[in-house]
């Protein structure tokens, strides 16, 4: 009797420990399939979104408009000012921030990004992580210091208004160079209704801008950040992006982002 009920004991506690993994098993994948699920839906919602049109303009200091390339000086530190920021909400400023200080990456399926190929790219999520990474590849120890700040004298103004483009426009990048050194002096973005762009769109358009700010000129490839019209489902910043920018900032002497597939 007494061998029979450390049996039914044995045998009991043994069902517990099963049912125990396999409940962790699934919770484990039901987590996967929420974090899998997520990046889709957020990808899909992009997909569906109406396409954020963007233009950009190079201007020497008498004015006149130019097409060729233009880099930043070697710097420690970099100022943006937000203008008007206390008239929108917090979450709206926290998301431009984001696009520009975040250093995460994510990797993102080749098919959802319709490159065909099977396995995953890396995509940087903001601009300090690229930068960073690029100073790091050309053995600059020290990270950029971005800051923001009130005052007006701002490296790159970022100036948000509700109204309209006369051209469609959601964003819109102007950089003030010095023709004969070919630096970029001060940089100007602006973003259209920007009462009406959810949070997640004025981060994509801030990404965008930024890459203009930097020195980029337009993608050719539809499915990268800087395409003219941001339509990718995977708006985050390249590896085709990232190297254009070490080709521009290692004497290369283009502003053209080309994407191979
Ligand atoms: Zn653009």
């Amino acid at each position: 009797m007494d061998d029979y009920n450390k049996l039914k004991k044995s045998l009991r506690n043994t069902q517990i420990l099963i049912v125990i993994i396999i409940g962790l098993v699934v919770f484990g994948f039901a987590l996967d399939f929420l974090a899998v699920q997520k990046t889709v839906s957020v990808i899909e919602e992009n997909a569906q979104a109406k396409p954020l049109k963007t233009q950009y303009l190079v201007q020497n200091l008498k004015g006149d408009a130019l097409e060729t390339w233009y880099a930043w000086q070697p710097r420690e530190s970099l100022k943006i000012q937000i203008v008007d920021k206390d008239n929108y909400p917090k979450e709206k400023i926290d998301a431009i921030k984001k696009a520009i200080m975040s250093t995460e990456t994510i990797q993102i399926d080749n098919r959802l990004v319709f490159k065909g190929d099977e396995g995953t790219s890396t995509y940087w999520i903001g601009w300090k992580g690229v930068i960073d990474h690029l100073r790091e590849l050309r053995g600059i120890e020290e990270p950029l210091e971005i800051s923001f700040t009130d005052k007006d004298d701002a490296d790159i103004i970022i100036t948000l208004t509700n109204s309209k483009s006369g051209e469609g426009l959601s964003g819109v990048t102007n950089s003030l160079v010095n023709d004969d050194e070919r630096t970029i002096l001060r940089s100007y973005i602006t973003i259209y209704e920007a009462d009406l762009l959810s949070n997640e769109h004025m981060e994509i358009i801030i990404r965008h801008e930024f890459g203009h700010v930097a020195g980029l000129a337009h993608a050719t490839a539809p499915e990268d950040l800087m395409y003219p019209v941001i339509q990718t489902p995977a708006p985050f910043i390249s590896e085709c992006d990232v190297d254009a920018l070490m080709h521009l900032y290692t004497g290369g002497k283009t502003s053209q982002v080309i994407c191979e597939s």
